[in-house]
C-alpha cells in the first residue's frame, strides 16, 4: 500500500500535550517561488509514501510551508541546552517546525519537520530561515550516515527559492524536511529541570515511555531504565561515529537525540587524514568538540540528562546508569575497530595491533577510510614485504612490521582471506562524504541549478560499501585545495 499526499494517514501525538512543550506555529512560505530540489525515494519508502507524490502540485508547497498537509497540527518545539558547555536557558526550535506525524503500513510513526520554515516564538533574534548549503550538507549527511548503518533522523526532500538569507554573505533559502522517529533532544529535559517544574519532567518521560520505549511502560523503575537505554544508545552512536571518522561538531545538549540518532548536522566533518586532534567546526577554538573529545562529550551529555531527570529517579541510580557508559562505550568501539580490522572478536592482540596502526597512522596522516578499504585486500600468507598500502606511510620499516604482526594473527583466525575480505568491505566504507564533495555539489546547485551532483552522490553515499562501477572517482583522496574548506556554525 502506497499512500497519497491526501491519503498519508497523520496525527501528531507530541501536540496531544499540554501546551509547556511546545508553540503551534505555521510555517512562513518563501516570498519567492519554491522549486524541489531533491526526493529522496528512500526516505519516502520509511512514509511508505508513493514517489508520484513528486508530481502533485501541492508537493512543493507543502513543504516549503506554503500549504499545510492536510490534517497536520504544526508545532515548534520547547528545550533548552548545553552550549559549548555552558547551560542557556532557552533554545527551542527556532527554525524547525513539525508539520505532523504520519504512520506507515507497519503502525512506525514519523514526524515530519521543516527545517528552515520560519520564525517560531523561539527563534531569539534569529531568522527562521536555513541555506542552500547547509541544507545539502544535511540532506547528503544523513543519507551518508543511513548508509553507513548509523542512527540518524532522515532527510525527505530539499525545496529551495532565490529568497536572499543573510549569513556571512548573502545565501539563497531552502527547506528541509526532515524525518524522525522524534525530535525530543536531552534538552527538552533539561529546560524543565532548570526551571524547578517536576510535573513536565514526568510528563515528557511518560511520553516518550509511551511512544518510544513502549516495552517499559508500567515498570516501577520504568525512567531509570529509559536513562539507562538513552546511554547505552548514546554510547554505541558515538562508537559508530568513532569507527567511521565521523566528527559532529557541535554536541550540545539539545543535539542529542533521546533516540541515539544522529540529529542536528551543522559543521560536521568525516576524518581524512587521520589525526585524533581533528576539529571540523572553524568556531570550536578550542577544540571542545574534537574528534577524539567525542566519547567524554557523550558523558556530559548524558550526565546532564540524568541531572534533569533527577526529580523523578533516584540519585545513586543515576550515578550507577552513569558509571556504565565508559565500558559500554569501550566495548563498542573495541568490537567496530577489530571488525575494521577484520577480526571477529577485540582480543588483546587485535588491540595491540590497533593502537599501533593508529599511531602510524596519524604519524603519516593516512586517509582513514582509504587504509581501512584497503587493508581488507591484504592475504595473510603472502610472503610479499611491500604492499601498494606501504606508500600512505612514512616509515615504511614500521609499517612492514606492522603488517608482519597483523599476517601472523590473521593466520591465527579462523576466517580465510576470501570471508575476511568480504566481512572487511562491509564495514569499511569505499565512499565517504567529504567536505570538498558537499562543497563540488553545493557550487553547482547554487551556481547553475543543476542538482545532479547532489543525485549521484546520493547514490554513492546511500550505499557506500559498494563499489559503484564508474563512480571511482569519489573514492580517491581529496584535491589539495579540498584543504581550504572551511566549515562554520552559521546555517
Ligand atoms: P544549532 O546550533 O543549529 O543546533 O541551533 C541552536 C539553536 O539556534 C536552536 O534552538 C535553533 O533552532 C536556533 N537557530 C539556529 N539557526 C537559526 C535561525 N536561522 N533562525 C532561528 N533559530 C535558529
Ligand atoms: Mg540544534
Amino acid at each position: 500500500m502506497k499512500y497519497s499526499l491526501n491519503s498519508l494517514p497523520l496525527s501528531n501525538s507530541f501536540a496531544s500535550l499540554p501546551g509547556d512543550f511546545y508553540t503551534r506555529v505555521q510555517p512562513t512560505p518563501f516570498e519567492l517561488p519554491a522549486s524541489l530540489i531533491h526526493f529522496n525515494t528512500r526516505a519516502a519508502g520509511l512514509l511508505d509514501l508513493d514517489p508520484g507524490v513528486l508530481h502533485d502540485p501541492r508537493f512543493v508547497e507543502i513543504f516549503s510551508g506554503k500549504q499545510l498537509l492536510p490534517g497536520g497540527d504544526p508545532l515548534a518545539m520547547l528545550y533548552a541546552g548545553h552550549q559549548f558547555g555552558h547551560y542557556v536557558p532557552q533554545l527551542g526550535d527556532g527554525r524547525a517546525i513539525i508539520l505532523a506525524e504520519a504512520t506507515n503500513g507497519r503502525s512506525e510513526k514519523w514526524e515530519l519537520q521543516l527545517k528552515g520554515g520560519g520564525q517560531t516564538p523561539y527563534s531569539r533574534n534569529a531568522d527562521g530561515r536555513a541555506v542552500l548549503r547547509s541544507t545539502i550538507r544535511e540532506y547528503l549527511c544523513s543519507e551518508a550516515m543511513h548508509g553507513l548503518g548509523i542512527p540518524t533522523t532522515h532527510a525527505l526532500c530539499l525545496v529551495g527559492s532565490d529568497d536572499e538569507v543573510y549569513r556571512e554573505q548573502i545565501e539563497s533559502g531552502a527547506i528541509l524536511t526532515r524525518l524522525a522517529p522524534s525530535h525530543v533532544r536531552f534538552g527538552s529535559f533539561e529546560v524543565f529541570f532548570y526551571r524547578n517544574q517536576q510535573q513536565p519532567i514526568r510528563m515528557l518521560a511518560d511520553y516518550v515511555i509511551e511512544h518510544h520505549y513502549p516495552e517499559l511502560a508500567g515498570k516501577p523503575d520504568r525512567y531509570l531504565l529509559m536513562l539507562q537505554i538513552i546511554i547505552e544508545r548514546t554510547a554505541r552512536l558515538i562508537a559508530q561515529w568513532q569507527s567511521v571518522g565521523f566528527a559532529h561538531g557541535v554536541m550540545n545538549t539539545d543535539n542529542m537525540s533521546i533516540l541515539g540518532l544522529t540529529l542536528d548536522y551543522g559543521p560536521y566533518g568525516f576524518m581524512e587524514a587521520y589525526d585524533p586532534g581533528f576539529v571540523c567546526n572553524h568556531s570550536d577554538h578550542h577544540g571542545r568538540y574534537a574528534f577524539d573529545q567525542q566519547p567524554q562529550i557523550g558523558l556530559f551529555n548524558v550526565s546532564c540528562l540524568a541531572q534533569a531527570l533527577l526529580p523523578i529517579i533516584d540519585i545513586e541510580d543515576a550515578k550507577a546508569a552513569l558509571e556504565t557508559y565508559q565500558d559500554i562505550y569501550t566495548s563498542y568501539y573495541h568490537q567496530f575497530m577489530a571488525e575494521k580490522l577484520g577480526f571477529e572478536k577485540a582480543d588483546a592482540r587485535v588491540l595491540e595491533l590497533l593502537a599501533e596502526l593508529l599511531a602510524q597512522m596519524q604519524q603519516s596522516r593516512a586517509d582513514y577510510t582509504l587504509l581501512f578499504r584497503a587493508l581488507g585486500d591484504i592475504q595473510r600468507d603472502s610472503s610479499a614485504r611491500r604492499q601498494p598500502i606501504s606508500d600512505m606511510f612514512i616509515d615504511r620499516e614500521r609499517f612492514d612490521h606492522w603488517i608482519k604482526n597483523y599476517r601472523l594473527h590473521l593466520r591465527a583466525s579462523s576466517r580465510n582471506d576470501t570471508q575476511r575480505r568480504e566481512a572487511m568491505m562491509n564495514v569499511n566504507p569505499k565512499y565517504i562524504l567529504r567536505n570538498y564533495m558537499a562543497q563540488l555539489a553545493i557550487e553547482k546547485a547554487g551556481r547553475d541549478k543543476d542538482y545532479s551532483e547532489i543525485d549521484r552522490l546520493m547514490t554513492v553515499l546511500s550505499a557506500p560499501f559498494d563499489e559503484h562501477p564508474g563512480m571511482s572517482h569519489y573514492a580517491e583522496p581529496p584535491p589539495d585545495w579540498a584543504g581550504n574548506i572551511q566549515v562554520s556554525c552559521s546555517s
